[in-house]
């Protein structure tokens, strides 16, 4: 991809519309939504996607989760279908999973709004009856995994025949999940004339056979794997902490109290973000404030002048209000969120660390993009240690350290005399190292020691490659993840918590379809990830036999996927589920 404009002057839209979007030829409503939602600027996939995808040209589109792909191909998809003929469904967006598909689903309802189109999300494991109902009266948009596509084609309750636009998302995951027959399928039910765009983390050949198949002429976008000039990366120690969404405030605040920075400036992607987390932040004890397009310039120049004089602790910006900042160098940069492309992320952490001091980027990053964490640690040729939000234990042992630490101060301050007479009165009492202890405990109250901490819950494991029988599952093994080169500190994140290198509870799990089926590992991954709502990572050994199949999965799972799977139809077959004993 080109890059020549990262950094388009920052030109706040504080009245009217962010210019880099209108820009790319959207029309005033979709640019209303994007404003509301606080968006300031395109991102560089966006910027690349929009233009040849309103104009009806097939993509084909290397990005990652975070990169802003979803509103790349959302947001010309929405406005080449509310200009359009009326023929529904006139969009058909395929994602791998269950999650993503609810998710996908929310962000095209959202991005959508203004143009009043209806979206649709379905998917497997989720009762078919409403999503009859819903298709029956006719959507704009269908969200779907491959299976259940395929599945409501088969019932005739999914037509195609008038699709305008496909959209393959995470295309690499859905052939990972054994879903190229299933894609194949649906494709050959979509007229000709369709428009498609692929996008795809990675390129293997089958994603470039897809489409050669399937692409009419694509448009090809690429994250630009130039690395960044040497010494333009500063040396800043930068570290990564590992967290579910809706554990991310908890999880900031949680590491601003270890790291207890002097002046911070933390990023966010969108102004209402920003709005977001200043406000929680203030409500858990810091002293935060918002910088953003929104603002008037006296406002800024107010708040710019409170944080330099020391009053305020903590700036939190988008980067385009930081774009035009004169900002002193401080003392730690926080990702909130991670930038859509790795050249802003080296363009934010050069705020700290200037001229020989020391500074840190701490950076809170959700397990679905470590992607592109890794592609920032490529491009900028520097680590990012990946490690666990720290525990309410290791924060309260150094809240004891810094009470530790003051009480130490105050004793070579000397100037005690008058508090020696009170300890030699108490200790007449008693024993003097516990009114000692007494008054530390007084203190480290007073400094907010005892305060409650709220539990932040170590996060699952990712979706894996499914292992064949013979080999451990990754979870047993504490191996590491699918196609990852993985450091130790992203391992141990990353991997099933709880069980590193024990063997599991293993239930074998008996599907009476085989190879004479046509059933292949993937199919079962995929069945089992989507119906039983279980992520692919957990599942074990696949032994796919000439008339049955074993599938190995945490013995405490293995219910509810006999279950699930007994419900469901596998290569559109009902088949006999049950658990496997030798
Ligand atoms: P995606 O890569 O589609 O999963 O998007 C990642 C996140 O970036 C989502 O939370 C979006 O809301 C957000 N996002 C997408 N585009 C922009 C933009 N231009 N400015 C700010 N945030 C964005």
């Amino acid at each position: 991809m080109k890059h020549e404009s990262h950094h388009p002057p920052a030109v706040p839209s504080i009245h009217g519309f962010s210019p880099g979007f209108a820009a790319l030829g959207l029309e005033a409503s979709l640019l209303t939504t994007l404003d509301t939602l606080g968006y300031e600027e395109p991102t560089p996939i966006q910027r690349e996607s929009i233009p040849p995808l309103l104009a009806g040209r097939d993509l084909l589109g290397q990005a990652a989760t975070g990169t802003g792909k979803t509103a790349a191909f959302a947001l010309p998809l929405l406005q080449r279908i509310a200009q359009g003929v009326k023929h529904r469904p006139a969009g058909l967006i395929l994602v791998p999973t269950r999650e993503l598909a609810i998710q996908v689903g929310e962000a095209v309802q959202r991005y959508g709004k203004e143009l009043r189109l209806s979206v649709l999300a379905v998917y497997g494991g989720q009762a078919i009856g409403p999503q009859l109902h819903a298709l029956k009266r006719g959507v704009d948009v269908v969200v779907a995994t491959p299976g259940r596509a395929l599945d409501h084609l088969r019932r005739h309750t999914l037509q195609l025949k008038h699709l305008q636009i496909v959209v393959l998302d995470e295309a690499d995951e859905m052939l990972d999940m054994g879903f190229a027959e299933d894609l194949e399928a649906i494709l050959d039910q979509t007229p000709k004339e369709r428009q498609t765009a692929l996008f795809s983390a990675t390129m293997p050949p089958r994603i470039a056979s897809i489409a050669h198949r399937h692409l009419k002429n694509p448009i090809e976008i690429k994250i630009a794997k130039e690395p960044i000039k040497a010494g333009a990366a500063p040396r800043v120690q930068q570290t990564a902490y590992a967290v579910l969404r809706p554990h991310k405030v908890a999880a900031l605040v949680r590491v601003l109290d270890m790291a207890a920075p002097k002046s911070a400036l933390v990023f966010c992607r969108t102004r209402l973000e920003v709005d977001e987390l200043t406000a929680g932040l203030n409500t858990r004890g810091y002293r935060a404030e918002a910088i953003h397009g929104g603002m008037s310039q006296g406002q800024r120049d107010r708040v710019m002048q409170a944080f330099r004089s020391g009053q305020t602790e903590l700036l939190v910006a988008t980067d385009v209000a930081a774009r035009g900042l004169d900002i002193p160098s401080v003392s730690h940069v926080v990702n909130f969120d991670l930038p859509s492309a790795p050249e802003v992320y080296v363009h934010r952490i050069g705020r700290t660390g200037r001229a020989g001091r020391e500074g840190a980027a701490i950076t809170i990053v959700e397990p679905r993009e470590q992607r592109l964490l890794r592609n920032i640690e490529q491009l900028t040729k520097a680590h990012i240690v990946v490690t666990p939000v720290p525990t309410v234990a290791d924060l309260r042992a150094k809240r004891l350290e810094r009470t530790k630490a003051s009480i130490q101060a105050v004793l070579a301050e000397g100037d005690l005399d008058q508090f020696m007479a009170v300890v030699t009165s108490l200790a007449g009492q008693g024993d003097p190292v516990a009114v000692a202890a007494a008054a530390v405990k007084l203190a480290h109250r007073a400094q907010g020691g005892e305060r409650e901490e709220p539990d932040i819950p170590a996060i699952p494991s990712r979706p894996q490659e499914p292992t064949r029988m013979g080999r451990r599952p990754p979870w047993e093994t504490g191996g590491p993840a699918r196609g990852a080169k993985l450091g130790e500190g992203q391992r141990r994140v990353f991997d099933r918590p709880g069980r590193p290198g024990r063997p599991a509870n293993v239930a074998r799990v008996y599907i009476g379809a085989g190879r004479a089926a046509g059933i292949r590992p993937g199919d079962l991954v995929g069945a089992i990830a989507n119906e039983a709502r279980v992520n692919a990572g957990v599942i074990g050994g696949i032994d796919v036999q000439d008339r049955f199949s074993l599938v190995e999965v945490p013995e405490d799972l293995a219910r509810g996927i006999i279950e699930a799977l007994g419900r469901t139809r596998i290569k559109g077959q009902k088949v006999p589920v049950r658990l496997f004993r030798d």
